[in-house]
């Protein structure tokens, strides 16, 4: 059931067998599985993340056409199938040892906070990237994730034999055109002029005629979502198909701070299971070492939902037929 504000002070009290920091591919998946084997879910899911933004879902079967659709079809299912889903802000997870405290901001006005309890935490609260900053963010938000992609391995196919503008965060990151060249060799190294870059990779973009620009962006132009060329603060243009951001991401998991779990670099280490350092603390998709890809969320809320049925159901008394104890049945 989606809960609402009637439901908050009987919802505090019950100790949910798990609550999902983020209704998005991976959470989602999971809420289904843990729903299917008949325990106890709450999804908290403050909107607007990754899955919403994607306006095309390439490379998953079947194919579901938007992120808003996956999102859309996923959460009636896991409606149905008897989980609770909450609209709000998860903004810290206390451990007491036996049962996580969730604390959550619950509407943007006239906010209430309530705590949600669980024996176990799925963090599938994902991550979001890092867009050039323009004095007018409206205009980067016309194109990206339309044709100005943020996600090589989803969109390098979308790219192919295109001009393209790869605009970078950092040298690293201009490596990213070393890979996109698979996809096509027409491609222009946007900086901004935020960093400096070395010689070396001077060369190297030049030994593959990929011309540098370090001027920072004015703004994108096209019409319709469609970015077709992009103008500088000198007044210049280039004419482009297609962009790639490449600027990073921030991960969404300040509420799990206090926690100390295992990382490599930003990323959370899990076990196959999708488990982290915390027994009883799972993270999936894109939060995670990994892919950042639908399937592979998908699959680690599988992963992570089965992995707490079993310890649930073998901590349980085995159900009997009691009658057949009684009186064996004739048979
Ligand atoms: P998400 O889907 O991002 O879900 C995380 C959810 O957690 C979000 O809904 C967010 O609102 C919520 N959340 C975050 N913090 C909190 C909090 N504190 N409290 C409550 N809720 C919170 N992948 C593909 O496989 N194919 C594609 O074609 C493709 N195209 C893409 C296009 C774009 C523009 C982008 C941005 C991504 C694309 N991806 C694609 C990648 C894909 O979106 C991600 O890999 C996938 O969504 C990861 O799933 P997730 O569950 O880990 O995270």
């Amino acid at each position: 059931m989606i809960l609402k504000s009637e439901h908050l002070a009987e919802k505090q009290n019950t100790l949910y067998d798990a609550i999902i920091v983020g209704g998005g591919a991976g959470g989602l998946s999971a809420a289904v599985y843990l729903a299917r084997y008949n325990l106890k879910v709450l999804v908290i899911e403050k909107g607007r993340g990754r899955s919403f933004w994607m306006q095309q879902l390439w490379n998953f079967i079947p194919n579901v056409v938007s992120g808003k659709d996956l999102l859309e079809g996923g959460r009636r299912m896991a409606l149905d199938y008897g989980a609770d889903w909450l609209n709000g802000f998860v903004e810290e997870v206390t451990d007491t040892g036996e049962e996580f405290q969730v604390r959550v901001k619950y509407r943007r006005k006239n906010s209430e906070y309530p705590v949600f309890r669980a024996r176990y935490l799925i963090a599938a609260s994902g991550i979001m990237d890092r867009l050039p900053q323009l004095a007018d963010m409206h205009n980067v938000y016309e194109y990206a994730g339309y044709n100005l992609h943020v996600c090589l391995i989803c969109d390098g196919y979308e790219m192919t034999d295109k001009r393209t503008a790869l605009i970078v965060g950092s040298e690293g990151a201009i490596n990213t055109a070393f890979v996109l060249n698979w996809f096509t060799p027409y491609i222009y190294v946007l900086t901004g002029g935020a960093f400096p870059v070395s010689e070396a990779m001077r060369e190297k973009l030049a030994a593959h005629g990929y011309p540098l620009i370090e001027k920072p962006i004015a703004r994108f132009l096209g019409e319709n979502h469609e970015m077709n060329g992009i103008e500088f603060v000198d007044g210049s243009q280039i004419a482009v198909e297609t962009g790639l951001i490449s600027m990073g991401s921030v991960r969404h998991s300040a509420y799990l701070e206090s926690l100390g779990l295992k990382k490599d670099g930003e990323d959370l280490l899990t076990d196959e299971m999708c488990r982290t350092s915390h027994p009883r603390i799972f993270a999936l998709g894109d939060l995670k070492k990994g892919l950042n890809q639908v399937s592979v969320a998908v699959a680690d809320g599988t992963l992570a939902a089965t992995a707490i049925w079993r310890e649930v159901r073998r901590a349980a008394p085995t159900r009997k037929w009691e009658e057949n104890l009684q009186t064996p049945a004739a048979v």
